[in-house]
């Protein structure tokens, strides 16, 4: 059974994360995308967003080496934001309890929007356990493929933890059931609070798991 999991405002969440991606893409494009063009962006994984500002800016698509380049230079503006005395990420506790215990009995997944090595950062900033999976956001893939690569060849049930909209969206697009983190996700799905004690996050997710 995956159990998969969102980081950005399912487990914790890094408040300034928008600012050091479009500050990261100015250092390397000799430009920095407006908080206006990260707005027009569809996409919610990093490869789909950097793609966009990238067809945006120059007219044409992103190409590997490039998200190569903008991961390296992301995963270097967060090490050096997120230090003591610097800005600190903030934890949901409980989810993150709820989410190690669930690890225990069960396979469980990170698959995050975020590029493989800032997912790799803020997981470890979180104190999750380096044995949790980690799946960020592939070159050419959007969420829903993250999660069919995160399920194929395990037998369900399986479950996507997440707090947008475009986390339901691509959970049932993968054939998966939801559970909600906080209150930004309308629907009839399970919802947990950012602040939800551990027991409640693994009765709900055994609960909704299919
Ligand atoms: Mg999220």
């Amino acid at each position: 059974m995956p159990i998969c999991f969102d980081l950005d405002g399912t487990l914790g969440h890094f408040s300034s994360g928008f600012v050091l991606l479009r500050e990261a893409l100015g250092t390397l494009w000799g430009g920095t995308p407006t908080r206006e063009e990260l707005g027009r962006c569809t996409g919610s994984t990093d490869w789909e967003i950097v793609d966009e500002l990238h067809r945006m800016r120059f007219g044409h698509p992103l190409e590997e080496a490039a998200y190569a380049a903008y991961e390296a230079a992301c995963v270097a503006r967060f090490r050096g934001a997120f230090i003591p005395g610097g800005q600190q990420a903030v934890a949901h506790a409980g989810v993150l309890e709820g989410m190690h215990r669930l690890a225990a009995t069960q396979p469980v997944w990170l698959v995050s929007g975020n590029a493989p090595g800032l997912l790799a950062f803020k997981a470890e900033a979180l104190g999750i356990d380096p044995a949790i999976p980690r799946l960020g956001s592939l070159p050419h893939h959007d969420r829903t493929s993250l999660l069919r690569l995160a399920r194929r060849d395990c037998p369900g049930p399986h479950l996507y933890v997440g707090d947008r909209p475009h986390d339901l969206a691509a959970a049932t697009a993968a054939g998966m059931p939801f559970l909600g983190v906080g209150e930004a996700v309308p629907g009839d799905h399970p919802v947990l609070a950012t602040d939800a004690a551990a027991e409640q996050v693994i009765e709900l997710a055994h609960r909704t798991a299919s």
